[in-house]
């Protein structure tokens, strides 16, 4: 990692006409591909935190950021957003009622980091997911995201079908990377009647052994 240049930690950071969340850096995968082991964040803001953010912070930082031209707020960061479910919830539930849109990227592991069904409480608070399926298949996906729970990709995919049909819109996403195939993908999205989305491939400089970041992993 990189030096830390912010003297402030950032819990909400804006890109576009969006706020995004920067829950929590803790994930379930380490994927060959992730930016935090190479980097400390993104467009110019260093995500990394010592300590997650409270609620009351992370409101506090988007009020800061909040005007008219705020479309969506986005649950993401360097982590996997659903080991914080009930504190999405809650800032959810302070900015409903004002137009926004709430969208969440996740690794789809969710029901097993939090051992239920976690969609229907999801479905109450966000919009649009953006779920990562990242490989074709299960053994590709295990050589690049190493995940911690065995079981993951078919856990994901599951995730995704009972995301369909409750949350209004759902997304699989791959980075296009050789041992991809693109194709699959697509008709893996494609059979599960969701949206599709191909983002680029960004080469790390270092490749993680483990991802180190926090204890739940
Ligand atoms: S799922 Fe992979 S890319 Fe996303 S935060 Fe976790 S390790 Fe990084």
């Amino acid at each position: 990692m990189k030096e830390k240049i912010n003297k402030v930690p950032i819990y909400a950071y804006l890109i576009k006409n969006s706020i995004y969340i920067n829950t929590t850096t803790c994930c379930s995968n380490v994927c060959d591909f992730c930016i935090k082991f190479y980097a400390t964040g993104v467009a110019g803001y260093d995500l990394t935190l010592d300590a997650e953010a409270g609620v009351e912070e992370t409101c506090a930082q988007i009020d800061a950021l909040i005007s008219p031209q705020i479309e969506s707020i986005v649950f993401c960061g360097l982590g996997e957003s659903t080991y914080r479910l009930d504190f999405m919830e809650e800032i959810a539930s302070k900015y409903k009622g004002r137009g926004l849109k709430f969208r969440l990227n996740t690794n789809g592991h969710g029901n097993l980091i939090n051992k239920f069904d976690i969609v229907p409480r999801l479905s109450g608070f966000i919009d649009s997911v953006s779920i990562s399926l990242n490989a074709h298949d299960k053994i590709t996906y295990d050589k690049l995201c190493n995940p911690a729970f065995d079981g993951a990709y078919e856990a994901m995919l599951e995730f995704c079908k009972n995301c369909a049909g409750r949350i209004s819109e759902v997304y699989l996403s791959v980075i296009d990377m050789p041992m991809v195939d693109i194709k699959k993908c697509r008709a893996i999205a494609d059979n599960l009647k969701v949206k599709f989305r191909v983002r680029p491939y960004i080469a790390p400089e270092i490749k993680p052994d483990k991802c180190g970041a926090c204890d739940k992993s």
